[in-house]
């Protein structure tokens, strides 16, 4: 049955599962890249600029998407 409990408990849920995306998405953003790929290569400065949290070169990025875009 529907109640004024399980209308609270149900907002509740919603409350923090918003919070949890919002802390998810802020840690993201604050999150730091590398100056240095997994491959060796240098991870250009504009790229990091753009993504901040960038721990790949352009090339292995454009390999893990198409790697990602495959499966
Ligand atoms: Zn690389």
């Amino acid at each position: 049955m529907y109640s004024e409990f399980d209308r609270e408990v149900g907002e509740m849920r919603v409350e923090q599962e918003r919070q949890a995306r919002i802390d998810a998405a802020r840690a993201e953003l604050t999150k730091t890249g590398r100056d240095a790929c997994e491959c060796g290569a240098t991870i250009s400065p504009a790229r990091r600029r753009a993504y901040p949290s960038a721990t790949r070169c352009l090339e292995c990025q454009e390999i893990v998407e198409k790697e990602a875009y495959l499966k």
